[in-house]
């Protein structure tokens, strides 16, 4: 085990298996930047399975139980089940979870499952229709959405998360439908307070809507109590409905960052780790891969890394800070 500069161990790994993505939500890709133009990692410039393993493994041997596969869309990465298997075979990992927009979930969840993978995380952001196509900005229905997550449950990939960015006067009026729609279904609704993650997307305080406003205007309609966090480090602030018919979250890294207890370290998809997702520049490993690194040379490097790490970007979260250049969301996973 190895902590970093102010006691953290790290717990979780999140890996970007594509910078590519099939949306462009407003948020994360604008369509004005991320258009025909742009250029996106190739081929040989991202990981190959094995490359990602071989981190993962060295990251299991520092401490990390959970992985997380992400991008852009990671169902977009070709053959993604077979990174799956070899994730799921590495002694230790206990969770292995993947985040997606869902357009690709319903035809592969049966695979995705038999590959290995435990859970899944949905990104959906309204139920209604007009403003989740908006939001995503390529005209996507929630319909095809609620088909895969539909496909999730039947594979056995529950419970499942919904994560749900919020920006105000965008999609704040239908976060008390959203509740409702999931709070009987048994998958657990995640709010997440809109964040200024990378430099394209306009990001300013006015569009965050705190977390404490959306749990008030939930529990104006169905009362809400707090309830304790499954483990320490988790990034949502759970409550659950005191008549008993389920839970949601929210995660409020904005208005009451968690810094103290950030365990995640992210692999981009190109091979350099970053230890804060609000990070300017990350660590190659790609490199060192490619030129014959050893394993325990590997981890090694891995454990200087995150030795070094003193993060606490949402902590100091400041006019100053939000102006800096800072790697895009779909670059460095979710
Ligand atoms: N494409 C997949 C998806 O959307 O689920 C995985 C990658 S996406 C970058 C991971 C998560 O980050 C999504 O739930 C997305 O809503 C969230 N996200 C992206 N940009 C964000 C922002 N500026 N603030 C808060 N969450 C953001
Ligand atoms: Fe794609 Fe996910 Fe970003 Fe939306 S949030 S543009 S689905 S990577
Ligand atoms: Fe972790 Fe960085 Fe987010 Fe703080 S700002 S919780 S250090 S990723």
């Amino acid at each position: 085990m190895v902590l970093d500069t102010l006691g953290r161990p790290v717990h979780d790994l999140r890996i970007s298996v594509t910078d590519r993505c099939n949306f462009r939500c407003t948020y994360c890709m604008p369509a004005s930047i991320f258009d025909k133009d742009y250029e996106f990692l190739a081929r040989e410039q991202l990981l190959t399975f094995e490359e990602i393993t071989r981190v993962a493994r060295a990251f299991v041997g520092l401490g990390v139980s959970k992985i997380r596969l992400t991008g852009g869309e990671p169902l977009m990465r070709r053959g993604i089940e077979n990174l799956i298997a070899m994730l799921a075979e590495i002694p230790g990992v206990d969770d292995l979870t993947l985040t997606t927009n869902a357009s690709l979930l319903a035809r592969r969840a049966h695979r995705l499952a038999a590959a290995g993978l435990d859970r899944v995380t949905v990104s959906l952001d309204s139920l209604d229709d007009t403003v989740f196509r908006a939001m995503n900005d390529v005209g996507f229905p929630v319909a095809d959405v609620l088909e895969g997550i539909e496909a999730a449950d039947e594979a056995g990939l529950a419970p499942i998360k919904i994560n749900c960015v919020v920006i105000r006067g965008v999609n704040d009026h239908t976060i008390v439908p959203m509740a409702e729609h999931f709070r009987r279904s048994g998958h657990i609704v995640r709010f997440i307070e809109y964040m200024d993650v990378g430099t394209t997307n306009g990001w300013c305080l006015d569009d965050v809507v705190p977390a404490a406003e959306i749990i008030s205007r939930i529990g104006e309609v169905h009362p809400v109590a707090p309830v304790e966090p499954n483990y320490v480090g988790e990034v949502a602030n759970r409550y659950r409905y005191t008549d008993g018919w389920g839970e949601f979250g929210v995660i409020a890294s904005v208005t009451q960052p968690f810094c103290g207890d950030c365990s995640r370290v992210r692999l981009s998809a190109e091979g350099s780790i970053y230890t804060c997702l609000f990070a300017s520049a990350g660590t190659d490993l790609r490199g060192p891969i490619r030129d014959g690194v050893s394993d325990a040379e590997l981890e090694q490097r891995v454990a200087a890394v995150w030795s070094r790490r003193a993060d606490r970007y949402s902590e100091r979260r400041s006019e100053v800070t939000f102006r800096r250049r800072k790697v895009e969301m779909s670059y460095i996973g979710g």
